[in-house]
This record gives C-alpha cells, sequence and structure tokens, in this order.
C-alpha cells in the first residue's frame, strides 16, 4: 500500500492507556487533521509514528514498510518529516544558515560544514525561502525573528529535507487567529504542489475545517471518528464528546 499508515497503534504509561488500537492512513498530497481534547493521545501517535516513541503493540508502514524499531533519524531519512520546534532553531545563525544545516546533513556534508557552509546548497536554500516567503528575511538572525516567521522558519527547515510526509505537532501554537489561517494555506498550497502528505493537531477548529482534507478525531487515547470536514461536524459521537461540552480543544487559543 503506498501511504503511511498506522494499524491498531498502542501505547500506554502504567496504568494510562494513552492510545489504543489506533488505525488510520494519510495519503501522498493530503491533509489530515488529528483532533481531540488534550490527553488524548494526539502527541503520543506522532511520537511513535516518528520513531521517538516505542508502541506497546501494532504497526506503523510507510509504502507497506515497516517503520518499527527505526530511530527518528532513520525514519526522517525515508522521508518522513516533522517540524522542528521553536528549540531546534539555531538563534546564532541567520535564516538563511539554518536551512543549509538542513540540507548539509541530508547530503551527509556535516563534516564540509567549517570550509564550505557559507556556499553550501545556498541557491537550493534561498530559492526553499522565497517560497515560504522568508527570502526576505534570509539574512536576518534568528533571535530576531517575530514569532510568526519562526514558525514559517519550522516549515521551511522540514521541508529541506524534501520529505514525502510532513507531520506538525500543533504548528499554530501560540499564534494569532489570522497569522494560524496565513501558516496553514501555505502549508496547504506546498503539500499539494509537493505531493506530500501532512499529518497536523491543531485547536482552531476554522483552521481544522477550513485547511483539512480528513479529520480524525481522537478522545481518551481512542480514534472515535474520522471523515471529511463536513461528515465529523455532523458526527453525533464527535459533538458529544466535544462541541457538547465547552470546547477543552481551544484551550490553548
Ligand atoms: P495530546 O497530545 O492529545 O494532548 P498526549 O499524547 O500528550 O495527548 O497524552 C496522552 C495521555 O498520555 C495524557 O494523559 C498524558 O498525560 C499521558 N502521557 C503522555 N506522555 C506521557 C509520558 N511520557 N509519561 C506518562 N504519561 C504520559
Ligand atoms: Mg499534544
Amino acid at each position: 500500500m503506498i501511504g503511511l499508515s498506522v494499524s491498531q497503534l498502542s501505547k500506554s504509561f502504567g496504568g494510562l492507556q494513552a492510545v489504543q488500537a489506533v488505525s488510520f492512513e494519510v495519503k501522498a498530497g493530503e491533509l489530515v487533521a488529528l483532533i481531540g481534547p488534550n490527553g488524548a493521545g494526539k502527541s503520543t501517535t506522532f511520537n511513535m509514528i516518528n520513531g521517538q516513541l516505542p508502541p506497546d503493540d501494532g504497526e506503523v508502514l510507510l509504502d507497506g514498510e515497516s517503520l518499527l524499531g527505526l530511530t527518528p533519524q532513520k525514519i526522517w531519512r525515508r522521508g518522513v518529516a516533522r517540524t522542528f520546534q521553536t528549540a531546534a532553531i539555531f538563534g546564532s545563525m541567520s535564516v538563511l544558515e539554518n536551512v543549509q544545516m538542513v540540507l548539509m546533513s541530508r547530503g551527509r556534508r556535516f563534516s564540509a560544514l567549517l570550509q564550505r557552509a557559507y556556499r553550501y546548497r545556498r541557491e537550493e536554500a534561498l530559492a526553499l525561502l522565497d517560497q515560504l516567503d522568508l527570502k526576505a528575511l534570509a539574512h536576518h538572525g534568528c533571535q530576531t525573528l517575530a514569532y510568526a516567521d519562526i514558525k514559517r522558519v519550522e516549515l521551511a527547515l522540514a521541508l529541506a529535507s524534501e520529505p514525502s510526509w510532513l507531520l506538525m505537532d500543533e504548528p499554530t501554537a501560540g499564534m494569532a487567529p489570522g497569522e494560524r489561517q496565513a501558516l496553514m494555506a501555505l502549508t496547504r498550497s506546498l503539500a499539494k504542489q509537493r505531493e506530500l502528505g501532512v499529518l497536523f493537531t491543531e485547536h482552531s477548529m476554522d483552521v481544522v475545517f477550513g485547511y483539512a482534507d480528513r479529520v480524525l478525531v481522537m478522545a481518551q487515547g481512542r480514534l472515535i471518528a474520522a471523515g471529511t470536514p463536513t461528515e465529523i461536524q455532523a458526527n453525533e459521537a464527535v459533538q458529544a464528546v466535544y462541541f457538547g461540552q465547552q470546547p477543552v480543544i481551544g484551550a490553548a487559543s
């Protein structure tokens, strides 16, 4: 099967079943939102897909091949990227240099770092920054960037490895509503352009329903619904768990 799929994925922490028999797939070029109240098991699911956390049970397949037991680095080399957290950006370097760093590690050229770093894949890095509307900031130190620009640099760093799959855990956390929309609109257009399969978590319902092709809903470790945004909005189980109560999911916005 072509695509990223998880089946019967499970993880418990002590007595707590954080993720219970979760199955879904993401196809090339598809934007899939994974939503659910805080503590639903979304991040744990992400961590099992990208190799940070070994599942207790279940399987993660990429184009039919198991990713289980591979390190996050090996999974990344197979084309599954994850947006870097802000801490992963080197504040002392410029926007351009940060992207060049990722291109270097992708090309296994860390040894060339010192002498040739300045020239290394500069045009390629600048082209990517241009796509993300960051070219004007290429030579700015990352410490000086506005928050919304940092989030776009994180996306640039993830895309620099030319992944086929992108995992974004709360990519718009801490952003203003307009900025959230802009970041997801950009992510969506890049995903369609590059045939990139994207799995993302998001608290803002406007963003989820505006940009996702498909929505997966988790609650208390289980997948309780999956469907198009329209189907999910009409789903009674989702409404009961979620929209019926004061939205826990909006807590971070
Ligand atoms: P979400 O991302 O949907 O908010 P998480 O996957 O982070 O949820 O967490 C799911 C549940 O697992 C929560 O109850 C959380 O407290 C618990 N949990 C997550 N990571 C750990 C851990 N490393 N050790 C113990 N409990 C954890
Ligand atoms: Mg989380």
